[in-house]
């Protein structure tokens, strides 16, 4: 080094610290900027069923700071918004979303439908270790924020298998004990799947003896995937069904709601008033009864319920090929597949939409086809080489039921959706645009539903059931999980035929106040927070 080099350098010493000093006293005394964001100019749905106002919403810290007039606020970023809606993030009251997988994690599908939040763990399925699952989220990161219930299937089948029998006073104490530790751990309630084995072999009395164990935690939840739907082969009938389910909230106190309510089956066109009286009735006498709906006349499901009649899927799967394989058995197997399905429209009505791609896209009709056989030839095939496919039925719904009963107020909203794996080229296009599409349809088009009820049933009013108090209103203080749609645009894509396409018109969709989608665009923001359910233990432990 030169002289004058180092001359250079012990001159510029202290200039550089004087810097390093002034810069940190700017820092400390700059006033911190009012929020991290501010919209400018939006409609605002605040998720309550108000008509929209004109206004600011600031975040700041992950919350809503202020919602006004915030034109002369310090913000790090501010976004115009003129034009768009600012809504609450949707609430998914019923969602197969897959967070556990490294394929469903992101949600986007979700996301792009402005949804933030998603309950699992329904239809019976949800596993009893929430805590691990909760856990797993956290560290794993999700796209969206989830809730968990614990269900009746899962812990059934861990406990008596595949059994069509009561328990034992052993294994029920057993699936008790399975029920509390759940709900210790944070889920928000009991769900089962009485359609589903082993959930259809339970009596209604040992969901109720379940659902009390929930019931210790106030304002738990029961979800039921009603037994019959209308449509289910040897089947109890659907207004049995929907008075079951309301029992069983009634006996133990918990808070009911059914799952992707809508009778099935072309029996019950034109029959939304009956299950809907029937809830209204309920309601009246104090039992708190709500439902959830998605806008599509087609169902999801798997083949061996819509197909297989109830004795014949006791024990699993090598107790249904023993009955396939005895003569006697099989003969009546064949006859009363074929009515199974009759009940469901034919198997021209049956898509088969599992991953499998020898199956993937065919109806059971063409599948028979395809292969030169009778359709109950080509039914045991399937059963025989691979045990069961995940399949939709088409036209099972009434559109005229679906659009009477957005109109109840206690209708929340679902996609019932769940994340496809690879492979799966065919799927429900639910899982990509039911919420896009209810708006769309009865919404902006049809004018069934105001577009604040729609957005209310897509927000205020989940967020109210679930008990989540700081979430589903745009308010001071609430998490700044926000859908910023141009109404305009927003629509479903996916298809029946063409299902893999996203809902578009979402322009910014935020989760605990990040970007997840910003100017249309996927950020692959894994800003999500598995939720744990808040009630207060009023029990005698
Ligand atoms: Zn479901």
């Amino acid at each position: 080094m030169t002289k004058q080099a180092r001359a250079r350098l012990s001159s510029k010493r202290p200039s550089a610290i004087v810097f390093l000093a002034v810069a940190l006293t700017f820092a400390c005394w700059a006033p911190r900027a009012e929020y991290d964001i501010v919209f400018l100019g939006g409609s605002v749905f605040d998720g309550s069923g108000a008509a929209a106002v004109l206004a600011d919403v600031g975040v700041r810290d992950g919350l809503i700071a202020a919602v006004g007039d915030l034109g002369e606020a310090s913000a790090l970023e501010s976004i115009d918004a003129t034009g768009l809606t600012i809504a609450p993030g949707f609430i998914d009251a019923h969602s197969h979303a897959e967070l556990d997988e490294d394929y469903g994690r992101d949600a986007r599908a979700f996301l792009a439908q402005g949804i933030t939040t998603v309950a699992l763990g329904l239809d019976g399925d949800g596993r009893w270790d929430v805590a691990r699952q909760l856990d797993a989220w956290a560290s794993d990161g999700i796209g969206v924020n989830g809730l968990l219930f614990v269900g009746h299937n899962a812990i059934r089948r861990e406990v008596m298998n595949m059994d069509d029998r009561a328990p034992t006073s052993e294994e029920l104490a057993r699936m008790k004990a399975m029920v509390r530790s759940a709900m210790e751990e944070g889920a928000f309630g009991l769900s089962t799947g009485l359609f589903y084995t082993p959930g259809n072999y339970a009596t209604t009395e040992e969901v109720i003896e379940l659902a009390k164990v929930a019931a210790e935690w106030e304002r738990a939840i029961y979800d039921t995937h009603d037994r019959d739907l209308g449509a289910t082969y040897q089947g109890i009938g659907y207004d049995a069904s929907i008075a079951e389910g309301i029992r069983i909230g009634e006996e133990s106190g918990l808070r009911v709601t059914f799952s992707h309510f809508n009778p099935q089956g072309a029996t019950n066109y034109g029959r939304a008033e009956v299950g809907a009286r029937m809830i209204e009735d309920a309601r009246a006498r104090g039992v708190e009864v709500w439902a959830a709906q998605h806008p599509y006349t087609a169902t999801q499901s798997n083949l061996r319920a819509y197909a297989l009649p109830r004795w014949a899927t006791a024990g699993g799967q090598d107790a249904i090929m023993r009955r396939f394989a005895h003569p006697d058995t099989l003969a009546i197997l064949r006859v009363q597949m074929l009515e199974s399905l009759a009940m469901r429209g034919g198997p021209e009505k049956i898509m088969i939409v599992d991953e499998d791609p020898r199956l993937n896209g065919r109806t059971v009709a063409a599948l028979a086809a395809e292969w030169g056989m009778t359709v109950p030839d080509a039914l045991q095939t399937v059963f025989t080489d691979s045990g069961n496919a995940t399949v939709m039925n088409l036209d099972l719904y009434d559109i005229e039921n679906t659009r009477y009963l957005a109109g109840m107020p206690w209708m929340m909203t679902c996609t019932d959706g769940r994340t496809p794996a690879e492979g799966q080229v065919t799927v429900h296009p639910r899982v990509y645009g039911a919420f896009a599409r209810k708006m769309r349809l009865f919404a902006l088009d049809e004018n069934v539903i105001s577009v604040p009820f729609a957005i209310r049933s897509f927000t205020g009013l989940a967020a109210d059931f679930f008990g989540l108090s700081d979430r589903g209103y745009i308010r001071p203080g609430m998490r700044a999980d926000l859908a910023i749609l141009d109404l305009d645009t927003y629509r479903d894509m996916a298809t029946m035929e063409a299902p893999h396409q996203y809902a578009e018109g979402a322009v910014h969709v935020l989760v605990n106040g990040a970007f997840a989608i910003r100017d249309r665009a996927f950020l692959g923001t894994m800003a999500g927070e598995p939720i744990r359910a808040s009630w207060e233990y009023s029990g005698d432990r």
